[in-house]
């Protein structure tokens, strides 16, 4: 089949959440399996140039509608990761520092819609499946249907993955922008259309890749249960008027970069064969860390620190763990500088403890050594459309601690409450998002890793026994492609 994605980010060239990791990991996969896939995204300033292979221009002069002008661009190739992709320099957009948080976002992630549609017509790509990602490609299902149906796009089908609900776009006046790439917004002012479900005067590009798409995934099955029955963020009447047409497929995580076996930052690589060397890590850790080294469990949170994430649990949860008689461990960093002082502020008051350790600050290669030196790790999020975090410790053997919410749901299994008992649960879970909630779960963790050690190796076994890589996922996205295809 031939696969085209269009994304604004794509791991590791530019990349500002899961979104990037999803995109790559997913079209790989596809590569894998016999798929021709290639990626289209805006030409950034800040990309990671060293990490595009043979990087050249694709297209001297694609002409592109402003208002009532046509003005010309250009479109450059190259392969990241053995991918084929194509950037789009979109008049010079994209030249800037970072990739999202400007006043004019919308203006410029919609020229990279139209940009992408007309370079297809002119080079005459006919895909399959046309694959976009989140509000910053929600008209290129609108634009392709309305504007390009009699080129060879007539048999492409459009699939839309929603990653986060909460990301839809500021909502706009439709005349300017859609005007800003040459279109007229009067019939896209309604209800069942692009019109915004509660700032009627505006349009909302989340919604366009809802309507118009053959297909609407979201990155787990519970996370597309919650935000159609009240977490939709406005949005729940239209997901459910679109139901049919609306599924969740978990994400994978690449196997590969996060493999204990194989992994270079690791002091002693281990498998499920030979575990007992996750010990030699937990040791280098605490040394690393200063932690105390002594008969405890150390219980890890690594995440951003933003409300998402359960931040008053966090915070709860180093006391609870210290009062427990475990060690913690917290690596996050925030965008707001006031949570980050938050954070500090108890790193100070509890400097002097040798079972605690804080880090604030974005470090990859402790985070690979948490995963692998900690025995337990603590996601409590008020919301979660998949969570990665969660995957990678069971890869690495760390037993995970959740929220039941979203993708936490779908792939943390409570070794009291999933009905699986020891023998194939593989963590602990808990739903009511408060302390007595938190700590139901927590206290149950630490309680078996000191006198159940045996039923708690198990659950760390059980772990890394799961599959969540991108194979299982791959397919059952082929399986959605294959069949809007022939409906
Ligand atoms: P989100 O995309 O909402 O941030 P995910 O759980 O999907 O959450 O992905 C988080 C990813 O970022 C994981 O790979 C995690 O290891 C990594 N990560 C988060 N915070 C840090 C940090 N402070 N240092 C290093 N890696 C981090």
């Amino acid at each position: 089949m031939y696969i085209t994605m269009v994304s604004p980010e794509l791991a590791p060239i530019a990349k500002v959440g899961g979104l990037a990791d999803v995109v790559i990991g997913l079209s790989k996969d596809l590569v894998k399996k016999g798929h021709n896939v290639e990626i289209m995204l805006p030409m950034y300033q800040g990309m990671r140039y060293d990490m595009i292979r043979d990087m050249e221009e694709a297209y001297a002069e694609l002409w592109v509608p402003r208002y009532a002008e046509w003005v010309p661009e250009k479109v450059f190739t190259g392969i990241v990761e053995g991918v084929r992709c194509y950037f789009f320099t979109c008049g010079n957009k994209f030249n800037r520092d970072e990739i999202y948080g400007y006043d004019d976002d919308m203006y410029r992630f919609v020229h990279f819609n139209r940009s992408v549609l007309e370079f297809m017509k002119k080079t005459d790509k006919s895909p399959d499946i046309i694959h976009c990602h989140d509000w910053q490609t929600g008209l290129v299902p609108v634009i392709m249907y309305d504007h390009y149906a009699d080129t060879g796009m007539n048999k492409t089908r459009a699939v839309f993955t929603i990653h986060n609900i909460e990301h839809q776009g500021q909502c706009w006046f439709g005349e300017d922008l859609l005007a800003s790439i040459g279109m007229d917004c009067g019939q896209y002012y309604r209800f069942d259309r692009l019109q915004d479900n509660i700032k009627h005067n505006m349009i909302n590009l989340l919604k366009a890749g809802i309507i118009y798409s053959n297909f609407v995934t979201t990155v787990s099955p519970t996370y597309c249960k919650e935000i159609k029955e009240s977490d939709g963020k406005g949005l729940e009447p239209t997901l459910n008027a679109n139901s049919d047409k609306l599924g969740g497929i978990l994400n994978g995580l690449d196997y590969e970069y996060w493999n204990p076996a194989t992994d270079p930052y690791l002091e002693l690589n281990y498998d499920i064969e030979s575990f007992d060397k996750k010990f030699t890590n937990k040791g280098s850790l605490r040394y690393r860390l200063g932690l105390a080294d002594e008969y405890r469990p150390i219980v890890a949170c690594i995440a951003r620190l933003v409300p998402q994430k359960g931040l008053h649990l966090i915070k709860h949860a180093i006391y609870q763990t210290l009062e427990k008689g475990g060690q913690f461990v917290l690596l996050g960093s925030s965008p707001d500088e006031a949570i980050n002082e938050d954070f500090r502020r108890i790193a100070n008051e509890l400097s002097d403890n040798p079972n605690v350790y804080i880090e604030i600050g974005y470090n990859e290669e402790l985070a690979h050594i948490i995963y692998a030196g900690s025995d337990m790790l603590l996601v409590p999020s008020i919301f979660e459309p998949c969570g990665l975090t969660q995957l990678i410790a069971l890869r690495y053997g760390s037993v995970p601690v959740v929220r039941s919410t979203g993708g936490l749901a779908d792939t943390v299994f409570d070794v009291d409450h999933s009905g699986k008992g020891f023998a194939s649960s593989n963590g602990f879970s808990f739903c009511d998002v408060n302390e007595d909630g938190i700590n139901s779960a927590l206290n149950r963790a630490i309680e078996c890793w000191f006198y159940h050690g045996e039923n708690f190796m198990k659950l760390a076994r059980n772990g890394m026994r799961c599959d969540y890589s991108w194979n299982n996922s791959g397919n059952d996205y082929v399986n959605i492609y294959n069949y809007i295809k022939a409906h």
